[in-house]
């Protein structure tokens, strides 16, 4: 009854199907890792010519040591990688190729996961390409080889892409910290229970978790979670009309917030993946609180409005996910984030914003409080995104100065919101900003 087509290692149900058979299924397991690994990290020699045992007995120097051509491709270019450009830290690289899958090879995701259906053709697919990659490129010999390389691992360090994820990995990981440093004590607690256990409860690690794995084919339908797209020029926002069937970031706040109030019952109830509504909770709260999220529908909240920052191009979504916090970030706080975080802290708890924290955490219900966070992102990217921007044009200091402040506000905000979401569901309604200022 249980053969390779119905035997999916994601769903939980795998172990009810599968329970019966004789196979070792530790073994399969780690033998598909590594095979995926094989065919899959796209080791090119791993498919090369019989003759020179793909590329094992070809000679060569990398620098000064002398080496072979298929163990340059397996071990040499990633180790070099590795010392030069991440301090030989293997976290930072894996971060490094991950933020590429968010940002700069997004469009391409699709295409690596294109076969769902049928496995084996897949793979046939995918050592046919490669074998056709390194037809091609054999003539370039290793000059050309190593340049690729270079310009591999350059990309990895830059931003390649402007995405529309919403705020920015800066403004999502400082909407997590902020929010951390107000839990209350069972708050924390749960948090840390429910996170990997090598974050050691830090949750601001894994805040952009969600835009890394939209475009995923398991994930592809959180898509629209991220943002709300409202009529041209009305500057409302009414969830049974904007938010149809939940599929909007109010929508999926209020869905993971309930989702998460089962923790209480315990962690038996496997209907959920309360880490996961963890994550979606603590990133969707950042992204309704960049106003850019609750925009009009025909120019996709800004993100069709192609403009200059400065001297180089973006768009007005863009403009409000990242390039103001960058600006800022570079212009006032060295590039120090913790620096702009603190400020932003400094901010509410004895600074500007000090009598407006208990307003922001006015919150009768939890699961109706996002349409009113969604109200003001729209209201602010009508009297402040939109406004006086038309395509093409430039914006620079004025824009900048004005809106920055607004900015770093919403990300206090969705800071304080969050804390005060996590302390309700948790159980430390009553701790947070007190206890923390
Ligand atoms: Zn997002």
């Amino acid at each position: 009854m249980c053969n390779w087509s119905n035997f999916q290692l994601h769903k939980p149900t795998y172990i009810s199907i599968c329970s019966k058979l004789t196979y070792n299924l530790i073994e399969a397991l780690i033998f598909l890792a590594h095979f995926i690994g094989d065919v899959h990290h796209h080791q090119p020699l791993h498919f090369g010519f019989t003759g020179d045992l793909g590329g094992n007995t070809i000679t060569v120097h990398w620098c000064h040591m002398k080496t072979n051509l298929h163990h340059v491709w397996d071990n040499i270019i990633i180790d070099s990688a590795l010392k030069t450009f991440y301090g030989s830290d293997l976290a930072n690289m894996i971060q490094a190729i991950q933020n590429n899958m968010t940002e700069g090879w997004s469009n391409q995701l699709s295409l690596w996961e294109c076969c769902q259906k049928n496995q084996r053709v897949c793979l046939n697919l995918k050592i046919e390409l490669i074998s056709k990659e390194l037809r091609m490129d054999s003539s370039g010999g290793l000059l050309r080889w190593s340049s690729f390389a270079f310009v591999m691992f350059v990309g990895m360090a830059t931003v390649l892409v402007p995405g529309a994820l919403g705020w920015s990995k800066e403004g999502h990981i400082m909407t997590c910290r902020i929010a951390q440093n107000l839990l209350g004590p069972e708050a924390a607690h749960a948090v840390e229970h429910l996170l990997p256990h090598n974050l050691k409860g830090d949750l601001s690690a894994l805040c952009i978790w969600p835009d890394q794995i939209r475009h995923w084919h398991k994930y592809r339908w959180t898509s629209s979670l991220h943002f709300i797209d409202t009529p041209d020029k009305d500057c409302t926002f009414d969830y049974s009309r904007d938010c149809v069937k939940d599929l909007c970031v109010a929508g999926a706040i209020q869905n993971f917030t309930s989702q998460l109030l089962h923790y209480r019952e315990g962690t038996t109830d496997r209907r959920y993946n309360l880490t996961e509504a963890l994550l979606f909770l603590s990133h969707f709260m950042g992204d309704i609180h960049q106003p850019m999220h609750v925009g009009f529908t025909s120019d996709e909240g800004g993100n069709t409005i192609e403009l200059h920052w400065f001297r180089h191009k973006s768009n007005l979504h863009h403009v409000w996910d990242r390039e103001i916090i960058l600006t800022a970030l570079k212009d006032f706080y060295e590039n120090d984030m913790d620096l702009l975080q603190e400020t932003i802290e400094g901010n509410f708890t004895d600074g500007i914003w000090y009598d407006d924290v208990s307003s922001w955490k006015d919150c009768d219900d939890l699961l109706s409080c996002p349409n009113k966070y969604a109200v003001e992102s729209i209201n602010l990217a009508c009297k402040w995104g939109y406004k006086g921007v038309k395509e093409g044009a430039t914006l620079a200091d004025d824009y900048f100065n004005s809106r920055m402040p607004i900015v770093m506000k919403r990300i206090a905000q969705g800071g304080v919101r969050l804390a005060m979401f996590l302390n309700e569901i948790f159980g430390d309604s009553e701790e947070g900003i007190a206890s923390a200022a």
